[in-house]
């Protein structure tokens, strides 16, 4: 077993080298929170009949007719789940993928939850510093009404960054893909600094078309990382933070990593949580 020192100066080493980009940083410009193209082909032509449609079998639906299934039926949407540990590149992937939907001619909208604002709460941006215009929301179920019906029907795709943090994820999903016809695309952790699901990433799965587990690469080693280490001593579950708190890591550094930060935590005597990467340096 490396000595805590060792341990340090790898941490102290990977923290001073620049953090790995696993996926390439696109071009996308800034773009408002509601895209809309004139060109809408394929698809984008069902669902502009299908809003419409929506709308008739949603007033169909609270008076209780049978056709307003059928409708339904035949405008299915999409969900599409992209997981991974930090810096694994999923808010990129998921930029790439509604700037796509858009190229073709949809519209589409990006949502993310507001208790990450480290980079303002109007965009959505990438590590890599990437970034699209955003509705920044505490909570899904509002999206509906900030919106406004209108817009919403007019909606094709509508992606979520950071949806670890939506507790009404689930049922946002269900009934954006299942009874509006939506496509939607969810990026968030699977799992939290200590390998346990974080938020309702997971439960939507189940429901999903595709599920994309996307790695990083370990910062100590280099390997493919599946995992988030955390650096501090601070043991709340939502705590948000850049390179400065996390670091991707690969199974074996991530075992190694929890041994130097709890023996860290005995020989110094730490008992606050107040105690950051500093002890790591
Ligand atoms: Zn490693």
């Amino acid at each position: 077993m490396r000595s805590i020192c060792a341990m340090r100066s790898l941490l102290a080493a990977a923290a001073a080298a620049s953090a790995p980009t696993v996926l390439r940083a696109g071009a996308f410009p800034l773009l408002p929170p509601l895209l809309s193209l004139p060109l809408r082909r394929g698809r984008a032509a069902r669902n502009m009949l299908g809003a419409a449609r929506t709308v008739s079998a949603a007033a169909q639906s609270r008076l209780g007719g049978g056709a307003a299934m059928d409708v339904r039926a035949a405008q299915s949407g999409e969900i599409h789940v992209i997981v991974g540990p930090m810096f694994a590149g999923k808010t990129t992937a998921l930029l790439r993928r509604v700037q796509a939907e858009a190229g073709s001619g949809r519209t589409v909208v990006l949502i993310k939850s507001d208790k990450d604002n480290r980079y303002g709460l109007d965009s959505v941006v990438t590590h890599d510093g990437t970034k699209m215009a955003c509705w920044a929301l505490s909570e899904l179920s509002s999206f509906h009404d900030k919106l406004g019906m209108e817009a919403y029907d007019k909606v094709d795709v509508i992606g979520i960054d950071e949806a670890q943090f939506f507790d009404d994820l689930y049922d946002f999903c269900c009934k954006a893909a299942d009874r509006d016809g939506k496509i939607v695309v969810v990026a968030g952790l699977d799992g939290d600094y200590k390998r346990k699901k974080f938020g309702s990433v997971l439960d939507v799965v189940p429901l999903a078309d595709s599920v994309t587990k996307l790695t990083a690469r370990c910062e100590l080693c280099g390997r493919r990382a599946f995992f988030t280490l955390r650096k501090t001593q601070e043991t709340k579950t939502e705590l948000i933070g850049g390179a400065d708190v996390y670091m991707p890591v690969c199974r074996h550094h991530y075992l190694d990593g929890q041994v130097v930060i709890e023996a860290t935590r005995v020989v110094l005597g730490l008992d606050r949580s107040t105690v950051t990467a500093q002890a790591l340096k």
